[in-house]
């Protein structure tokens, strides 16, 4: 399913089945989940870095083919590979361990084609082992919700049995509430729909509220899912002294005035950019040993508007998964 220009569906076509280089493999896609990026990819609201362009990066498959100077894989393995199709592993921030902030990072379904396919090449080093406790479909909504929701955590700097507010409660919180609880957290939550308020309380939620409503307690962390910089705020209102926000967003409709008072007592407001290889380890090691449990609905691959448009509409519980 292929991306040809923004704000257009994308177009089912057959391409002659391409071979991995040096250094790829090349996956039997089994399942591709669809992220909100995905759809602000093909709105436009995320500009292109390659056209045409196959989306989606949350893989998961066999490997069918490995190429030249590969030792690490086998055909018949299970693989699975998310946002982060490269980096350059020179450059001073790869060398620091911050290969999510290499100027030279690649990214699956935007730089090269992703997993709304039946194949897909990716990078033999890039590519990951899909953790036994799960089947594809359920792994597929880890790769870039739960791995990035992950990091998120990670940046709020939410310590164990602290008061974490989720602000937003899709895919990608309902991964990020289970890993909270786990922690031992106590988590409040914050979305628009009622629906969803009332799930984020059956996932161990303490509490639940629209944007506009502050939780019963000062927050120690939180983290926002929603594209929406008034909800950054909203989160930075419910802080206590020294709290921090992290903005789970690769795009954020504009950044509002706001008083400094809601920053001052060392509030922090920080972004989290991609993961890195090592996260992605960490969390699905962590999803397998809750274990995680993803909620989805499946589409065929041929569906894959349908899917992004539920996804556009807010129709879709958890996440959409895409099954070729
Ligand atoms: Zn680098
Ligand atoms: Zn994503």
């Amino acid at each position: 399913m292929v991306l040809d220009r923004a704000g257009e569906p994308l177009r089912e076509m057959t391409r002659e089945e391409a071979l991995p280089g040096d250094g790829e493999i090349a996956i039997d896609v089994t399942a591709c989940a669809v992220c909100r990026t995905d759809l602000q990819l093909c709105d436009g609201d995320l500009p292109a870095r390659a056209m045409p362009i196959v989306p989606g990066h949350q893989i998961v498959g066999r490997v069918a083919r490995v190429g030249a100077n590969v030792t690490s894989w086998r055909a018949g393995d299970r693989a699975c590979v998310g946002w982060l199709a490269g980096a350059c592993g020179a450059c001073v921030q790869c060398k620091r361990g911050r290969e999510n902030l290499c100027e030279a990072a690649r990214f699956t379904g935007w730089d090269r084609d992703g997993g709304y396919a039946t194949h897909a090449i990716v990078r033999a080093d890039f590519a990951l082992r899909t953790p036994d406790a799960f089947d594809d479909v359920d792994a597929a909504p880890l790769l870039c919700g739960g791995v990035i929701g992950y990091r998120s955590l990670v940046r709020s700097g939410i310590a164990p049995g602290g008061k974490l507010g989720l602000y937003g409660f899709g895919a990608s919180a309902t991964i990020a509430i289970q890993i909270a609880r786990h922690w031992g957290c106590r988590v409040f939550v914050c979305t628009r729909s009622k629906e969803e308020q009332a799930r984020a309380k059956t996932l161990g939620a303490e509490w639940s509220g629209g944007y506009g409503d502050l939780p019963p307690e000062p927050l120690d962390a939180a983290v926002t899912f929603a594209p929406s910089g008034d909800v950054v705020i909203a989160a930075l209102r419910a802080l206590d002294r020294g709290g921090t926000v992290a903005i789970n967003a690769i795009h954020l409709d504009r950044v509002p005035q706001f008083s400094y008072d809601l920053l001052w007592w060392e509030r922090n407001v920080v972004s989290v950019a991609n993961y890195t290889r090592e996260d992605a380890r960490a969390l699905l090691e962590l999803a397998a040993k809750i274990p995680i449990r993803t909620t989805y609905e499946t589409h065929p691959l041929a569906g894959a508007n349908v899917a992004l448009s539920r996804l556009r509409d807010g129709e879709v519980r958890g996440a959409a998964v895409l099954v070729p």
